[in-house]
């Protein structure tokens, strides 16, 4: 049991890269808080430094309350689980998971208790003579969890646990995972890069890009009110469509998307969520129209009661997937694959535009024009500029980096003056590289990492 507390956390690594800026986050106890962003977004590196395994550049960490900063790993009651789980191949798996309490010089018949549990909890008790070698990836995952528990950490700290596994295993494990997450109401603090794992298994997910925090919600949230456009896009699959447009208003006060030489019309309830519309709308100020792949239908009864967002495009390519069809479509204006004079069109030059998801029973072939509507209730609206969603989302908070922009003004305003802006963003982080005199190097955390799983 413990919450946790990140403030103003930075992490630049000696070699002058910035791996994590300003990383500030409230964790409640018993939470699931899931990392996700892509590779080198500094996921991993947040992780290491609550886990004590690489130094914190600047900023604060709170463990119930107390500055861990400068505590060691191991006395940080917590338990880490890697991606590659790095199982001892001449133990048992009781030998395994008993190791680190036997370290500890635990008593045995304490350490025979809480193996006992673990393998219980964990489905592993008819396993627990065998070795490694004799074990299922997952079993071995399981194992890797096992060695965790046994420890009754306070928070457990997962990365990537299950990417090397296949993607039945996967699946399977999440489950585990999660359901195991519930049956030892403890604190879990987990990193992928698959957004399906963040979506399925975190009560809340923090969004990375760049060292930056994107967005943190609950996933229904981040699905239904993305922040920005690489919230928007990297949440759902397929990826959400997004369209340049502009936004206009007629003398009845009622507000149109304009796209691709379509024109869709916002109901009430949708235009009045606009935050600050008058700069927008009628000024050509451009914005960027996101539409989500499961928003666009083509059956009859929907099209039929939607005529102001109806759009016609041309099929490309339809896939066929079982419990969905996909349409990749182009807009029907330029779904021509001739080109003027008369030969056939590249691919590039007629790439998709948009894909939609359908229902599988879907009639809709290949090179059809077809109407699709946009289901607008669930349409998104993004500056073109700052990125930023500007519909009003319901309590969601647009995470601006206000760090990034404070300093890139400072930049701005030393460049004006005549100095260099890549001068001024180097000092800024050279002020925190001195102030912590080494962080650890490669070699030295590989090291370490052992050390943590194992103490
Ligand atoms: P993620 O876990 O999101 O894939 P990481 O936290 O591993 O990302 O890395 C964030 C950034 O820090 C990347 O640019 C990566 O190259 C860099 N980095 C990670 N570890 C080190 C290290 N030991 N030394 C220098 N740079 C590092």
């Amino acid at each position: 049991m413990a919450s946790l507390r990140l403030q103003d956390i930075y992490k630049v690594y000696q070699s002058g890269v910035v791996a994590v800026t300003d990383f500030t986050l409230d964790i409640e106890d018993k939470e699931f808080i899931v990392f996700v962003g892509p590779s080198g977004c500094g996921k991993s590196t947040t992780l290491r430094m609550i886990a004590g395994l690489e130094e914190i550049s600047d900023g604060d960490l709170y463990i119930d309350g107390k500055r861990m900063n400068d505590v060691q790993p191991k006395d940080r009651d917590i338990a880490m689980v890697f991606q590659n789980y790095a199982l001892y191949p001449h133990m048992t798996v009781y030998d395994n998971m008993a190791f680190g309490l036997k370290l500890r010089k635990k008593p045995k018949a304490e350490i025979d208790e809480k193996v006992k549990e673990a393998a219980r909890i964990l489905g592993l008790e008819t396993y627990l003579q065998r070795k490694p070698k004799a074990l299922s990836g997952g079993q071995r995952q399981r194992v890797a969890l096992g060695r965790a528990i046994v420890r009754e950490p306070k928070v457990f700290l997962l990365d990537e646990p299950l990417s090397n596994l296949d993607a039945k295993l996967r699946a399977q494990m999440r489950t585990e995972i999660t359901k195991l997450h519930h049956r030892l109401a403890t604190t879990f603090i987990y990193v992928t890069h698959d957004q399906v794992e963040a979506m399925t298994m975190g009560t809340r997910i923090v969004v990375m890009k760049d060292g930056f925090i994107q967005q943190v919600d609950a996933p229904q949230k981040l699905y239904d009110y993305p922040a920005n456009l690489f919230v928007a896009g990297f949440i759902g699959t397929p990826q959400m469509n997004f369209f340049d447009a502009t936004l206009t208003k007629d003398a009845e006060g009622k507000v149109y998307v304009e796209f691709e030489g379509n024109k869709v019309a916002l109901p009430k309830a949708k235009s009045d969520k606009i935050i600050n519309g008058e700069e927008y709308f009628n000024t050509g100020k451009p914005v960027v129209f996101g539409v989500r792949p499961e928003d666009l239908h083509d059956e009859a009864s929907f099209i039929n009661t939607s005529r102001e967002t109806v759009i016609n495009v041309k099929v490309d390519v339809v896939e066929k997937l079982g419990a969905e069809t996909l349409l990749y479509c182009v807009f029907a204006k330029d779904g021509v694959d001739v080109t003027e004079d008369g030969k056939v069109k590249s691919l590039v030059d007629s790439a998709t535009q948009m894909i939609a998801k359908v229902d599988s029973r879907s009639k809709t072939e290949r090179d059809q024009v077809i109407e699709l509507a946009i289901d607008i209730m669930h349409s998104h609206l993004f500056d073109k500029d700052t990125e930023l969603t500007i519909l009003d989302g319901e309590g969601t908070k647009a995470y601006v980096p206000v760090v990034e922009l404070a300093r890139q003004e400072e930049a701005k305003k030393k460049a004006a003056e005549g100095g260099d802006e890549k001068a001024v963003k180097g000092n800024f982080f050279s002020k925190l590289l001195k102030k912590k005199d080494a962080t650890v190097s490669t070699e030295e955390t590989a090291d370490d990492n052992q050390t943590a799983d194992e103490e």
